[in-house]
């Protein structure tokens, strides 16, 4: 099928495949069938969404923000700068797909039937019927957002600097804005409303995770805000979580089950009802990118036979990453909860700058942080990881590499690695 764009003169469409909704999973699964010449529509009810939320108001967005910051760009500079690179991925979302061979929608799809979609926009109406549909509508804030408070996409678009800004919830995104504003030179306030700070995290490093953020001059309350209009600071960031949108697709017209909790999937992503997939954050899932992405090579093993063995979600290792600075990442189980799992557990941490054997956090002046790892004494297989580092988020990703496949922590620490390299932190705790 040649590459067009809104088909708004056609009442109805036949496809092989519908993706409701521009995610990354979605995307994925219709460039590929489309190349593969199945005939596939993506429909996205946002042009200010094409490539999903990843692109447009999230992962990377928010990633360009925090490089600005940290070289020190004004922030209303690196507003500008964020919103011109944003622009140009966006573009660049819908080339790709509609270069795919795919048509990309514009307008709200709502089920009327257990394969048959309406889209509305714009006043003018489209009906689709498709093999398979795909969906992938991913999560919402409902935050209500105004001049003062804000949510985690409005806050990246004000008129000006804040004078002040108070968090809500001290969770990666909390965090992550926490750090951004701090840099930008804003003084912040990070309200914690949870039992502990950071509770995922031993509490030995969570303290030092949490005094790291204060020596940087983020202030860190523990208190759960009732009203947050009733806080001091000029402008009010509640990143407080996002829900999966499920209202107002017709999910009842297509009998697909659904709770507010996400719709409901098995291990291949398989809604309760036949060729109708749902992938992403919409089912409830970890919020994550990969994980997304990952649900896409799930639904191409069901559906297509591709790949060389049957894929599910089920077991997924896979790390994560707080965008502080230096960014926080972890994978597996912590001390407590190996324990806890009955495990003999063996714990080799170290302060980063106390690792003579591993200058590059040195070189880059920014020798701060703890790492931790969390071995099973008697197989020294690698339960857990706690990387609070410089590079975190790329060496975390060879820790989940190593749990994957099983090799010890002394393989890993016996490994060559380049110099000077943070990796080193391998050869320095686990050989
Ligand atoms: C501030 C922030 C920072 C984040 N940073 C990271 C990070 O660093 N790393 C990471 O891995 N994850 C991060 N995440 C999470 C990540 O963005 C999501 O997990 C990821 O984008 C999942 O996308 P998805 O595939 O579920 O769908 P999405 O990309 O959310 O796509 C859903 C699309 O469906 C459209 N849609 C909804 N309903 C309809 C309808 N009825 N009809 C048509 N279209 C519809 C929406 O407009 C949207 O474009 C972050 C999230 C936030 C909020």
């Amino acid at each position: 099928m040649a590459p067009q764009t809104q088909h708004r003169t056609q009442e109805t469409l036949e496809l092989d495949l519908l993706v409701i909704g521009f995610g990354k999973a979605g995307k994925t699964i219709a460039m590929k069938r489309a190349k593969a010449g199945d005939r596939v529509a993506i429909v996205e009810k946002l042009p200010s969404m094409y490539g999903g939320t990843c692109i447009n108001i999230a992962c990377v967005p928010t990633k360009r923000l925090l490089e600005s910051a940290a070289a020190g760009l004004e922030y209303l500079e690196a507003k500008e700068d964020r919103n011109g690179f944003i622009a140009k991925l966006n573009a660049a979302n819908k080339a790709m797909a509609e270069g795919a061979g795919a048509l990309v929608i514009d307008g709200h799809a709502r089920f009327v039937g257990p394969h048959t979609v309406q889209v509305t926009g714009e006043g003018e109406l489209l009906e689709i019927t498709a093999q398979t549909v795909v969906i992938n509508t991913g999560a919402a804030s409902s935050v209500e957002v105004d001049e003062r408070l804000h949510d985690s996409t409005s806050i990246q678009q004000l008129a000006a600097k804040p004078a002040s800004l108070g968090i809500v919830g001290a969770g990666p995104i909390g965090i992550e804005f926490a750090t951004m504003f701090n840099e930008f030179g804003v003084p912040v306030t990070l309200y914690n409303g949870s039992k502990e700070f950071l509770g995922f995290l031993d509490p030995e490093i969570a303290q030092a995770v949490r005094e790291h953020l204060e020596s940087q001059g983020i202030t860190i309350k523990d208190e759960k805000v009732a009203d947050p209009k009733a806080l001091p600071e000029e402008k009010v960031l509640m990143a407080v979580g996002r829900k999966p949108v499920v209202e107002d697709l017709g999910l009842d017209a297509a009998g697909v089950r659904y709770s507010a909790d996400g719709i409901e999937v098995d291990e291949r992503c398989r809604t309760s009802v036949d060729g109708v997939y749902a992938v992403g954050d919409v089912t409830g899932a970890p919020q994550f990118t990969y994980l997304s992405y990952d649900d896409h090579r799930v639904v191409m093993a069901d559906r297509w036979g591709s790949g060389s063995e049957p894929r599910t979600r089920a077991g997924r290792i896979y790390p994560r990453t707080t965008f502080s600075n230096p960014p926080l990442s972890t994978i597996g189980l912590s001390e407590r909860e190996a324990r806890e799992q009955g495990f003999e557990v063996e714990v080799r941490q170290a302060k980063v700058a106390d690792l003579a054997i591993v200058p590059r956090p040195k070189i880059l002046k920014q020798p701060e942080g703890v790492v931790q790892f969390v071995l099973d004494a008697g197989t020294n297989q690698i339960l857990g990881a706690v990387l609070f580092c410089v590079d975190s988020q790329e060496l975390i990703n060879t820790v989940a590499v190593a749990m994957r496949a099983g090799i010890t922590a002394s393989e890993l620490g016996d490994g060559i690695f380049t110099h000077p390299s943070t990796s080193e932190i391998f050869n320095a705790l686990l050989a």
